[in-house]
């Protein structure tokens, strides 16, 4: 287990490059609930580039959940044309549904509520929690688990309750405001899709490299 001292030095670090050289993603510049679901149901299976080119589009659409729920599920399957995996688009359109019945029009807020809705798993809804509500939670998805294995040694896990020792360290690394979580697990995301990528981690330019425990990382230069 990392000593607290390097777990804040590891969230210092990574906030502060997160600041500067964060991705401008349309979905960042909002809280709205619906804006960040339909972002996270098509980045479920797609890579950012390729949702850049539809997210925009689809939500002129559909602009709200209520048009999304009173669609036909064609012409949204139609809208979802060209992202694949097409179950996303018919789970979104239901889950719209059950919430305009169910939930007066209102994308629940706790993750505990939102993993029982249509498509939504316990990554979808710790990352809805996180960044529409700002939450206090991190949702641990691949890039994510590969970052916390790297740099802190604990095993990989994508689990909603996470095992003790990674739960312990998920607890000391979250910030005590959802403000600054929101950019957390942002810059997770974003140290795992452009630093510490699966294949290739570019250790040299890390931001955090100083604070990781990956075997041999910070006597490189
Ligand atoms: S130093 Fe290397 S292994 Fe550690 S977090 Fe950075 S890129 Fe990943």
């Amino acid at each position: 287990m990392p000593a607290q001292a390097n777990v804040l030095a590891f969230r210092r670090r990574l906030l502060r490059w997160f600041r500067r050289h964060g991705r401008p993603l349309p979905w960042r510049a909002t809280r709205d609930p619906y804006r960040v679901l339909v972002a996270e149901f098509m980045l479920q299976q797609t890579q950012v580039p390729r949702v850049l080119q539809y997210y925009e589009r689809f939500l002129r659409q559909y602009p709200s959940l209520e048009t999304l729920a009173r669609a036909a599920p064609g012409t949204v399957r139609e809208a979802w044309d060209g992202l694949g995996y097409y179950a996303r688009a018919r789970n979104l359109r239901r889950l719209a549904q059950g919430i305009v019945k169910h939930h007066d029009g209102q994308v629940p807020a706790d993750p505990d509520v939102l993993v029982r809705l249509p498509g939504v798993g316990p990554y979808t809804a710790a990352a809805v929690a996180t960044f529409a509500y700002e939450h206090r939670v991190i949702p641990v998805d691949t890039n994510i688990a590969r970052v916390l294995h790297r740099a802190f040694g604990v095993s990989r896990t994508r689990t909603r309750h996470l095992p003790g020792r990674v739960a312990r360290l998920v607890d000391g690394l979250l910030p005590h405001d959802g403000k600054t979580t929101w950019a957390l697990n942002q810059a997770l995301m974003d140290l795992g899709a452009m630093v510490c990528t699966a294949r290739k981690p570019r250790c040299r330019e890390c931001p955090v490299r100083n604070a990781c425990m990956r075997k041999g990382v910070r006597g490189e230069e």
